[in-house]
C-alpha cells in the first residue's frame, strides 16, 4: 500500500475507498488522471492510466527514488512494483513475473518497456561486460520485434500484433545472465490485407522507405510502398511512426544482437519476395490458370533461391495422392491460386517472424550456467499480451485473444486469493472465505476436450466434405444448448455466435461479447499447400530451408493432419499458464483514458467498460474482503506512535506489537483489527483514515 498522499490527488490505493462501487471506483481514477497521477495500487496490483503525453516520471532521479524501497514508501508506480518483484527474486531467490494486461492502445508495450529499462538500470553495478552485453540485447530486441510484430492499427500507431511474454534470468548476484521470448499468435492475415487506415507491418514500409537504393535495387523493389498490393492500402495512412530512421534503428539492433550479413540479406529477401508475391496476378486462359507475369516470379526465385519454374507450378498446381495412393497434379481454379498465394504469402511472414523470435533466444539463452558454481539462477518474466477485444465485429483473432484472457483472469483470481490465504495462515490469522466468480465454466466452455467449442470446431475442420460455417454453428448450438454462458442468435446479415458473460464480473451489465463464425473453418484450419512447403524446403538458401523443415514431407508421407490453429494457440497458451502459475505474480492493468488519443479527455463510458471487464472492482472487492491494510508492527508504530499517549514519542511496552495494541484499543478499533504475528491487518479503511487525519493534525 502506497505512503497515504494528500486527498487532494485521490485515493492511491483503491481499497481505501470508502465504499467499493463503481461510483466511487471511477471518480478516484478520474480524479486521479486528472490531477496526473496515471497509477493507483489495488494492494500490490496496478492500475496504468495511458497518459498520452510524455510524463516526468521516468528519469534517472526517479529510478533512484525507487530502487530498493517498498511498495508503500513512494507513491504508485511501475517501478515499485518492478522492484518488488525484482527483492522477491533476489532476497528470497523466488521466480517472479509481470503480467501486463489491457485493451489495445492502452499503453502494456510502454510500461513492459519501463519495467525493463527500470530492472537494466539497477542491476550490474559493477558494470560487467558479459552482464553489459546480456542486457543489450534484451533492450534491443524490443526493437526488432516492434519492427516485424507491430503495425499502425486504428486504436495505436504502435500495435503490438503478437502477444510477448520474456524471461530474464539472473544469477545470484542478481544481475541478469540471459533470456528467452515467447511469442503468440502474430496476426499474419494483415500481411496480406489491413482494414481502411491501417498499415502491414511496420517491416515493409522501413524496407521500402528507409532500404539504400542499392539495397532495394537488388532485392528487385521500388521504394515506394504504394506499387505493392500488400502495402498500397497503409501506403497514405499518417503515422507517427518513423520508417526511415526505424529502418536504420533495426538493421544496427540485428548487428548488435548477432544476426549474420546472411542472415540479415535472407531477412530482407523474404520480406521482398513476400512484397512481390503480392503484385503477382492470375489469368484464366482457356480451361487453365497462368501467372499474368513471368518477370515477377523470376524475381520470387531469385529472392528465395528456388527454381522459378517450380515456384509457377506452386502457385499453380497442387500435389494429391489419390486413394490408389497414385500422386498426381492438380490445376488451381483461379481463386484456389489466389488463396494458396496469400496463406504462402502469411506463412512465409510468420515463419519469418518466428524464426527472428528463436534466433535472439539462441543469442541470450543463459549459456554454461553452474548451480553449483553460480548459485540458483532465478527468473523474472514479463508478460505483454493483448487483452480482451470486444468489438462491434469480432471474429476468430478475437476468439483466440479473449480466451487467452479468460485464462489469465483465472490465474489471477486463483493466485491473488492464494497469495491473501497463504498470508493470513503465514501470519496466524483466521481468514473467512469468500465467493467470487470462477471463470473456469466459460474457460471449459472454450478448451474442454471433445464438448468444448474449440473440440467442435476442429471435428468441422477434420470433417472431409462442405462443411460450412453455418453448419459448425448449427453444430454448436445443439451441442452447447443447455450451456448458461452460451446462446445463439441468428441476426440477419452474418450468422453471429453469441459467447455470453464474457467476464467474472460483479458489477452489472454483465459484459458479453458476441462473435461472427464467417471465416472460422478457414482460419481454423490454416491450410497451406505442401507444395510451398516443399518449395521453400529446397531452396538453396540455408537460412530459408531451416525455417521451412516440414517441407521435406513427401506427399505420400503427409499423413497426420498438423493441429488446427485454435489447437496450437490453445496448447500454447495453457503452456504459458503453467509457466506463470509456478511464479510469484505482478500485476499492471491498463487503462486506455479515451479513443482520440488525448491527454485529458477521460471518457467515462469507455473507461469503465475497461475497468469492469478487467474485474478490477472484483479484485478490490477481494483484496478488501478480508483485510483491507496490513503493515509491520514497527512501521504502523512509526507512522501512527504521536495519536496516543502511551506510544509517544516512545513506548515502555515489551514490544512493537503491544504499543500497536494500545493505539488501537485508546481508538476502540479493537474489532475491526486482527494481530498477525509481524503485521497489524486493519479490515476496513476507515479506522485508517481516522488515524490519518489525527496524524494530519497533529502534524
Ligand atoms: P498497447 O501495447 O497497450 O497497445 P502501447 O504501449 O503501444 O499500447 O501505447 C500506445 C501509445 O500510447 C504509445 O505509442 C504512446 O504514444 C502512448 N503511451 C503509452 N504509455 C505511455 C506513457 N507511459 N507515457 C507516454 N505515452 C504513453
Ligand atoms: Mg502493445
Amino acid at each position: 500500500m502506497a505512503e497515504l498522499e494528500g486527498l487532494e490527488f485521490g485515493k492511491s490505493d483503491f481499497v481505501l475507498l470508502d465504499e467499493v462501487t463503481m461510483d466511487q471506483f471511477m471518480e478516484n481514477l478520474k480524479l486521479r488522471f486528472q490531477k496526473g497521477r496515471i497509477y493507483t495500487y489495488i494492494g500490490e496490483v496496478v492500475v496504468s492510466m495511458n497518459p498520452y503525453r510524455q510524463m516526468d516520471i521516468f528519469g534517472k532521479e526517479t529510478i533512484e527514488a525507487y530502487r530498493g524501497r517498498e511498495l508503500y514508501e513512494n507513491p504508485p508506480h511501475l517501478y515499485a512494483v518492478s522492484d518488488a518483484a525484482y527483492k522477491a527474486m533476489k532476497r528470497r531467490a523466488k521466480d517472479t513475473c509481470i503480467v501486463i494486461s489491457g485493451e489495445s492502445g492502452a499503453g502494456k508495450t510502454e510500461a513492459s518497456k519501463y519495467i525493463m529499462q527500470y530492472i537494466a538500470a539497477i542491476t550490474n553495478p559493477g558494470q560487467r561486460v558479459e552482464v553489459e552485453s546480456v542486457k543489450n540485447v534484451l533492450l534491443k530486441s524490443n526493437c526488432v520485434l516492434e519492427a516485424f510484430g507491430n503495425a499502425k492499427t486504428n486504436r495505436n500507431d504502435n500495435s503490438s500484433r503478437f502477444g510477448k511474454y520474456m524471461d530474464i534470468n539472473f544469477n545470484f548476484n542478481g544481475d541478469p545472465t540471459g533470456g528467452h521470448i515467447n511469442n503468440y499468435l502474430l496476426e499474419k492475415s494483415r500481411v496480406v490485407h489491413q482494414q481502411q487506415g491501417e498499415r502491414n507491418f511496420h517491416s515493409f514500409y522501413q524496407l521500402l522507405r528507409g532500404g539504400s537504393e542499392e539495397m532495394l535495387q537488388s532485392l528487385h523493389l521500388q521504394g515506394d510502398p504504394a506499387l505493392y498490393v500488400f502495402t498500397r492500402e497503409g501506403a497514405g495512412a499518417a503515422t507517427s511512426y518513423n520508417d526511415r530512421s526505424n529502418h536504420k534503428a533495426v538493421m544496427s539492433a540485428l548487428d548488435v544482437i548477432g544476426f549474420s550479413n546472411q542472415e540479415i540479406t535472407s531477412i530482407y529477401q523474404i520480406l521482398a519476395s513476400i512484397l512481390l508475391l503480392g503484385n503477382v496476378q492470375f489469368e484464366v486462359d482457356g480451361e487453365s490458370v497462368q501467372v499474368v507475369e513471368d518477370g515477377v516470379v523470376n524475381q520470387i526465385a531469385e529472392l528465395t533461391a528456388t527454381d522459378p519454374d517450380c515456384v509457377v507450378k506452386s502457385l499453380l498446381y497442387r500435389t494429391v495422392a489419390t486413394g490408389g495412393g497414385e500422386v498426381i497434379e492438380k490445376g488451381h481454379t483461379e481463386q484456389d491460386a489466389c488463396f494458396g498465394r496469400e496463406a504462402f504469402a502469411k506463412a512465409l511472414y510468420e515463419r519469418l517472424f518466428g524464426w527472428i523470435v528463436s534466433r535472439i533466444n539462441s543469442v541470450i539463452e543463459v549459456k554454461n550456467y553452474n548451480p553449483v558454481l553460480h548459485g540458483k539462477n532465478t527468473v523474472i518474466g514479463v508478460l505483454d499480451i493483448y487483452g480482451f477485444e470486444i468489438f462491434d465485429n469480432n471474429s476468430f483473432e478475437q476468439f483466440c485473444i479473449n480466451y487467452c484472457n479468460e485464462k489469465l483472469q483465472q490465474l489471477f483470481i486463483e493466485l491473488i486469493l492464494q497469495q491473501e490465504q497463504s498470508e493470513y495462515q503465514r501470519e496466524g490469522i483466521t481468514w473467512q472465505h469468500i465467493d467470487y466468480f470462477n471463470n473456469q465454466i466459460i474457460v471449459d466452455l472454450v478448451e474442454q476436450p471433445h464438448k468444448g467449442i474449440i473440440s467442435i470446431l476442429d471435428e468441422a475442420c477434420l470433417t472431409v466434405g462442405k462443411v460450412t460455417d453455418t453448419v459448425c454453428l448449427e453444430s454448436m448450438n445443439t451441442k452447447l444448448a443447455q450451456h448458461p454462458h452460451y446462446t445463439s442468435r441468428k441476426v440477419r446479415i452474418s450468422n453471429l455466435l453469441n459467447l455470453c458473460s464474457i467476464l467474472p464480473t460483479l458489477c452489472p451489465p454483465s459484459v458479453c461479447c458476441r462473435y461472427s463464425v464467417e471465416g472460422f473453418l478457414d482460419k481454423n484450419k490454416d491450410l497451406l499447400f505442401q507444395d510451398f512447403k516443399r518449395l521453400m524446403y529446397n531452396s538453396a538458401n540455408p537460412v530459408l530451408k531451416e525455417m521451412w523443415p516440414d517441407g521435406q514431407l513427401g506427399i505420400t508421407e503427409v499423413t497426420k493432419r498438423p493441429l488446427t490453429a485454435a489447437s496450437l494457440f490453445k496448447n500454447s497458451i495453457v503452456a504459458l499458464v503453467d509457466k506463470l502459475a509456478c511464479k510469484e505474480p505482478y500485476y499492471v492493468r491498463c487503462i486506455k483514458p479515451n479513443e482520440v488519443k488525448s491527454p485529458v479527455l477521460f471518457d467515462d463510458a469507455r473507461c469503465q467498460h475497461q475497468v469492469a471487464y478487467l474485474g478490477l472492482l472484483e479484485n478490490v472487492m477481494v483484496r478488501r474482503a478480508g483485510f483491507a491494510y496490513r503493515q509491520l508492527y514497527s512501521r504502523f508504530l512509526q507512522r501512527y506512535k504521536m495519536t496516543c499517549e502511551y506510544t509517544w514519542p516512545n513506548h515502555l511496552m515489551a514490544s512493537d506489537r503491544d504499543a500497536v495494541e494500545a493505539i488501537i484499543r485508546q481508538h476502540g478499533f479493537q474489532d475491526d483489527v486482527a494481530f498477525g504475528h509481524t503485521k497489524l491487518f486493519v479490515r476496513t479503511p476507515r479506522s485508517l483514515f481516522t488515524l490519518e487525519q489525527e496524524r494530519a493534525a497533529l502534524i
